[in-house]
């Protein structure tokens, strides 16, 4: 049985399913101003992990990522620039070209790193009348306000249980945290539901009965996980930065709404540095995921990342990231030669670790211990609840025919050509591993 850790309960426990073998999960997407940075893949693949785990376990899943195309400003909070709008100035776009560019690049290396795809990418923009009525019935039970500004904001005070997710009080909430101050909020903690739009903007606008405006960030994902998963389902999740305030204000939002419980179990995943550093614009250490699969194959980045367990912090070193690489030539290298048969322990042992709060570490460390020990439909299983792709070389013409190209420019002593033909097989997903007598390709 799988056990999971809940941010809500601050406990491990037991995973159930709201209904027998069914999943509702919620993972809170990009905002499409940019590329998907190493922090975005390691979080969608640990939801990956677990989406996979999940279906293993014989659940049907139904997984609903959002894209965030309006509403999410520079500073997080509710004030600044919108981070979309931001960029189209800076690179003389359309806001609908920037969307609809980074919203596909999302997509696009999402595949590539062999993501099972959402089953729907609900956006913003298409949800606003959604959320319109959402925050008109918040404002009829009491807990929003609108303001002579144009704004509406959430009453937090009005919310009791506000900061059960983080596990902290408002008073400390509002002393903990830079919160934006706006001179028309009642209390400091209360946050935007609904924007008014700033003086002559054109784009990004709606209308509402607060006049013309733009929905807040966390509103959209109360809006549309309701509308697509139900008033409570059964996993939230995101990165740990979006416990406060994103997650905590969806809570509030929906629970408001509802009277229900907006999800059952709250999964976030730890930080991520880069060698040992916060990533950011200012330090200019940001690696996108199209820079990190220069280097390395999305077996070797899963197998890296997964070496860090999803919850603890990950640093990208070369170090940690060389961890991946080996680890994958080490697997890849055996397959060939795994035993049909096992008693199977091994593998019911990492399963076992993986059921564990996904303890990938764990479960891949036996694995690289014992990989002899695995049978190969076992082995094949692993393969797919890490998300790995195992290409044979024998099914790929190209890479054979360059092969061959490489063992007759060896016998001919001819390196110049090998070493190129080596070179281009490595594009092609093939490392050439040389034996004495022969030469093994084994895939990246
Ligand atoms: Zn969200």
């Amino acid at each position: 049985m799988l056990h999971l850790y809940n941010t809500l309960t601050a406990k491990k426990a037991e995973f159930q399913t709201i209904q027998p073998n069914k999943v509702g999960m919620y993972v809170c997407g990009p905002t499409v101003y940019d590329y998907d940075h190493i922090g975005h893949a390691r979080t969608y693949l640990n939801f990956d992990l677990l989406n996979r785990m999940l279906r293993f376990q014989g659940n049907e899943v139904t997984y609903i990522q959002n894209i965030t195309d309006v509403g999410h400003l520079m500073n997080d909070a509710e004030t600044g620039k919108d981070k979309i709008k931001q960029k189209a100035q800076e690179t003389g776009q359309t806001t609908a070209q920037v969307i609809e560019h980074f919203s596909e690049a999302h997509k696009d290396v999402m595949k590539r790193l062999n993501i099972l795809s959402p089953d729907n990418y609900p956006k913003a923009s298409e949800h606003v009348k959604d959320i319109i009525s959402f925050v008109e019935e918040l404002i009829e039970k009491g807990y929003a306000y609108a303001t002579t500004e144009g704004n509406v904001y959430f009453r937090v005070s009005k919310k009791a249980d506000y900061g059960k997710l983080s596990h902290r009080g408002i008073a400390e909430i509002v002393t903990g945290t830079r919160i934006e101050p706006a001179k028309d909020k009642l209390s400091p903690a209360d946050f935007a539901l609904w924007k008014a739009a700033p003086f002559g903007a054109t784009e990004m606008v709606w209308d509402s009965p607060w006049g013309k405006g733009f929905p807040g960030w966390h509103i959209e994902c109360s809006a549309m996980s309701r509308k697509y998963l139900g008033d409570t389902f059964d996993i939230h999740g995101s990165a740990v930065e979006h416990v406060f305030p994103h997650h905590e204000n969806e809570i509030a939002q929906s629970e408001a709404l509802t009277g229900k419980e907006m999800a059952k179990w709250w999964v976030h995943t730890g930080l991520l540095s880069v060698n040992g550093q916060k990533m950011s614009k200012s330090l200019r250490n940001t690696v996108s995921v199209d820079e990190a699969l220069q280097e390395y194959s999305p077996n070797e980045l899963r197998l890296a990342m997964y070496q860090t367990h999803y919850r603890r912090p990950f640093d990208y070193t070369r170090a940690n990231m060389e961890q991946g690489v080996v680890l994958r030539r080490k697997i890849f290298s055996q397959y060939n030669s795994l035993p049909e048969q096992t008693s199977g322990d091994i593998y019911q042992q990492i399963i076992a670790y993986l059921e564990d709060d996904l303890d990938s570490p764990q479960a891949l460390q036996c694995w690289g211990n014992n990989i002899n020990k695995i049978s190969k439909s076992d082995t094949n299983r692993l393969f797919d609840i890490f998300g790995l792709i195992y290409r044979r070389i024998e099914d790929d013409p190209a890479a054979q025919r360059l092969a061959a190209d490489r063992h007759v420019a060896r016998q001919n002593k001819d390196f110049l050509t090998a070493d190129n033909r080596k070179a281009e097989l490595l594009q092609l997903g093939y490392e050439a591993v040389d034996n004495d007598e022969s030469t093994d390709y084994v895939p990246r």
